[in-house]
């Protein structure tokens, strides 16, 4: 909530609204994607837990063993989330889970991001 407060001090809202014009205007589009456990969730097995952010910089999966930087793996997450968001919006299903899609425990071992 503190960071929440401190991005909403900065201007972010105006930042997004520009940055959905620009995109209109250069023929691309802004899919808003919400970011609830995308930095909790493994990319690999899609177990979310708190306990798989070991520090600020380091993601390792308690279940699977997946372990990255953990920007990249919130980046990777958010760009599923909106991969998942957008297919849905065009076929008009329901909305996926915030951090993508989930897969069964037999896809872990074959995983890599
Ligand atoms: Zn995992």
């Amino acid at each position: 909530s503190g960071l929440n407060k401190s991005i909403l001090d900065q201007g972010w809202g105006e930042f997004r609204r520009q940055l959905d014009y620009k995109l209109v205007w250069n023929g691309g589009w802004l899919v808003v994607v919400p970011p609830q456990n995308t930095s909790r969730t493994c990319p690999c097995c899609g177990h979310v837990s708190a306990d798989n952010r070991k520090t600020q910089a380091q993601f390792a999966c308690v279940k699977c063993g997946f372990e990255e930087n953990a920007d990249l793996v919130g980046a990777i997450n958010v760009l599923r989330a909106g991969h998942a968001r957008f297919a849905c919006e065009v076929s008009g299903a329901a909305m996926p889970p915030a951090a993508g899609t989930h897969r069964s425990d037999s896809d872990a071992a074959q995983c890599r991001v």
